[in-house]
């Protein structure tokens, strides 16, 4: 095989068995990022694989918002922002939320919770490689089925994104995809909203009055989560656009 821009220089034998081995996984199907063991997300470089699902751009819709949130509250640096990330998976919503926050100088204390040991693997060693070296981030992983083992309360914002497509849309996706991501990330039951009653219910028994609530979902599914969110008693209920203007998550109050 020969280089295209320097065509003196020919590919060593390892370069070329090694792009040859990912295009054979590439073929079957599997996530480029899984191939490639990695994904940026909010300009970081997330360690991934089959473990947990592969980060989505529109979620950065998320950290932005609770970024956003969470500066406007907090004016000093001494008391840290109290975050929990809920069905954490990689970690890349938790993990870049507690970043952005210490670059623009704020204290953190990271609760990274998800139902799957093997997803928190990878959400450990995500926070562990890209916020390591931030003193003042304090974070851990808690195996919890929701929020039910994150004993922690007086947090100032939840952030989730649960799983959240209908059984059979998982089904329809895992099959054309032809190589899984974890279903458990990605089926919410029948109508995908199986898991946000309780989620919303507990999240809001750990927030402070007026912490947020940031949850995405499907972009059919705002007004009726908007709605569930009302009836457990949180104001100011806002549905957010991502950048490809569809409706993809919903904040609220405590
Ligand atoms: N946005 C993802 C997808 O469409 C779903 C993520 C989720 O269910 N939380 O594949």
């Amino acid at each position: 095989m020969q280089h295209l821009r320097e065509p003196d220089r020919s590919f060593d034998d390892d370069v070329w068995s090694a792009t040859d081995q990912a295009v054979a996984r590439r073929v079957t199907g599997e996530p480029v990022a899984y191939i490639l063991g990695r994904k940026e997300f909010w300009g970081l470089e997330f360690a991934v694989d089959a473990r947990a699902l592969v980060p989505r751009p529109e979620s950065e819709l998320l950290v932005e918002r609770a970024v956003g949130r969470l500066l406007d509250r907090s004016a000093t640096v001494a008391e840290p922002c109290r975050v929990i990330d809920c069905c954490t998976g990689s970690g890349c919503i938790g993990v870049a939320l507690a970043h952005e926050l210490a670059v623009r100088g704020r204290a953190v204390a990271l609760w990274l919770a998800d139902i799957d040991p093997q997803a928190l693997q990878v959400a450990h060693a995500n926070a562990e490689r890209l916020l390591s070296d931030r003193q003042q981030v304090q974070w851990q992983v808690v195996q919890s089925d929701l929020l039910d083992r994150v004993r922690q309360i007086d947090v100032d914002c939840v952030v989730a994104n649960p799983p959240y497509l209908t059984t059979d849309c998982t089904e329809r996706t895992l099959r054309q995809q032809g190589w899984g991501e974890p279903q458990l990330a990605l089926d919410g039951g029948a109508d995908g909203l199986a898991l946000y009653p309780r989620l919303l219910q507990s999240a809001a028994d750990r927030l402070i009055d007026g912490g947020y609530l940031i949850v995405e979902c499907g972009d059919d599914q705002t007004a009726r989560i908007a709605a569930m969110l009302r009836e457990t008693g949180y104001h100011y209920v806002n549905e957010l656009r991502d950048l490809a203007a569809k409706p993809r998550a919903v904040e609220a109050q405590t």
